[in-house]
């Protein structure tokens, strides 16, 4: 039998591809394939949890367009099947003289965004939104919000089930071949090989998205490096120490660099994650370490350009991933009052960032295709938040390479 299509991956871009496909061909027999004995293992189900509402991204650009209809979107579908989240909106906090002037550009940013902002103009102001939070100004962004994305992947899955989608859990795509008819997945299951046939492949393979890609021997100039986000769980007595999310004015350079304060939906409060190297894709802890992902790195000339040119902020990273005071040092620049004690155990999350051979890290996502395939090679945060607009674009673009 043959699929007329086949999804690789069980994180929420390929949950929510696989569902909106299902529903635009009611008739069409869709398989999704994920390896692990469940959803979102992965990169969605260890993240911050944040709806984001978008507000560092380019004005115009796909990433700011999907962001915001992507806050809609995955309140509506929360609210529609009973899920989970709180509106509670993010504040972003200057600490010194530098900050508070990259606060002023990202203050433009949110008026060009069309998002909803208060400005806190001074330390007061500020105090005021958020008594235990100090700093010098900051931004409120309200429509930001909290939800658990393994819940909304888990209804996602059913809703796709629903419709007559099918499902394999713990098989793992080894190999594909491309013919003028069809193409043929290879999984690995419990130790024994079975084949599926498809008309059409979509791939949202997260940290494999490069691996999976090769498998078509499709020409890429990137590599999937992982970079692991450590957080730490606050103990119940702070439950309330915020009332908003506490972000701090980012590095333009480096979006993706500054420990927050986040509410989670269960009503604890984390802090993080930092951003540090990976020396396994899939390694979870300090020090996890693969072989072959690390001779695949070292090999890989963007690796050692993109760990050069960022080589400050990466030591820096490192340093405080071991050394504690490190880490809480920074969380005291908004919340003085958390200590040491405060800061407990809590699961990392591992980022698949795409780079180029040039040391280029992709920020937006990043496509790849053959006659009868598309590849999401990089589906960077917020792509959570944007994960029900992406998976209409991946429609939609499946739809013009089968017209074309
Ligand atoms: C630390 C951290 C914090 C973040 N915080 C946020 C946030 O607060 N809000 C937000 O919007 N975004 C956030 N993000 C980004 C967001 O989580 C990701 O962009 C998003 O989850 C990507 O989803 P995905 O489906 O592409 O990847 P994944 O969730 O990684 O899913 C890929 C799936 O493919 C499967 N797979 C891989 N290879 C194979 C194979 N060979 N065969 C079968 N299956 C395979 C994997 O097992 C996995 O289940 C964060 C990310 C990280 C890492």
């Amino acid at each position: 039998m043959k699929y007329d299509y086949a999804i690789i991956g069980g994180g929420i871009v390929g949950l929510s591809t696989a569902w909106q496909l299902q529903q635009r061909h009611p008739d069409a027999k869709i398989l999704l394939i994920e390896k692990e004995s469940g959803y979102a293992h992965h990169q969605t189900g260890h993240n911050s949890g944040v709806i984001h509402a978008g507000v560092y991204y380019a004005p115009g650009s796909l990433k700011a367009k999907f962001c915001k209809q992507g806050v809609t979107e995955t309140i509506n579908f929360c609210e529609k099947h009973g899920i989970a989240y709180d509106q509670c909106g993010k504040l972003l906090v200057a600490t010194d003289a530098q900050e508070y002037e990259r606060m002023k550009d990202l203050y433009q940013r949110c008026l060009e965004n069309e998002l909803e902002a208060e400005w806190l103009d001074d330390a007061e102001a500020l105090k005021a939104r958020e008594p235990n939070v100090i700093g010098i100004g900051g931004i409120f962004v309200p429509t930001t919000g909290i939800v658990n994305y393994r819940e909304v992947c888990n209804k996602m899955a059913e809703v796709f089930a629903s419709l007559g989608g099918e499902i394999v859990l713990s098989h793992q795509v080894t190999d594909l071949a491309e013919d003028s008819d069809k193409i043929t997945i290879t999984t690995e299951h419990n130790g024994a090989e079975k084949t599926f046939d498809t008309d059409f492949l979509v791939a949202c393979a997260g940290l494999a998205a490069d691996r999976v890609t090769k498998m078509l021997s499709i020409d890429i100039d990137f590599q999937i490096l992982p970079y692991r986000g450590e957080y730490y769980l606050l103990p119940p007595k702070h439950n309330d120490i915020v009332n908003h999310l506490i972000y701090p004015i980012p590095d333009p350079d480096l979006p993706f660099l500054g420990v927050h304060l986040t509410r989670m939906i269960d009503g604890t409060v984390t802090v993080g994650p930092n951003a540090v190297q990976g020396f396994k894709r899939e390694g979870y802890g300090k020090i996890n370490f693969s072989f072959k992902d690390t001779l695949a790195m070292l090999l890989f000339p963007g690796f050692w350009k993109v760990t050069l040119k960022h080589l400050k902020a990466g030591l820096m990273e490192t340093k405080n991933s071991w050394y504690k005071p490190g880490y809480l040092k920074r969380v005291q620049k908004y919340a003085p009052q958390l200590t040491l004690e405060d800061l407990q155990p809590y699961p990392a999350g591992i980022r698949a960032q795409a780079v180029m051979a040039n040391g280029d890290l992709v920020h937006d996502f990043l496509f790849a295709e053959t006659a009868r395939s598309l590849h999401v090679c990089n589906a960077p945060s917020p792509a959570a938040t944007s994960a029900i607009p992406i998976g209409g674009y991946i429609c939609d673009k499946v739809a013009e390479k089968q017209k074309a």
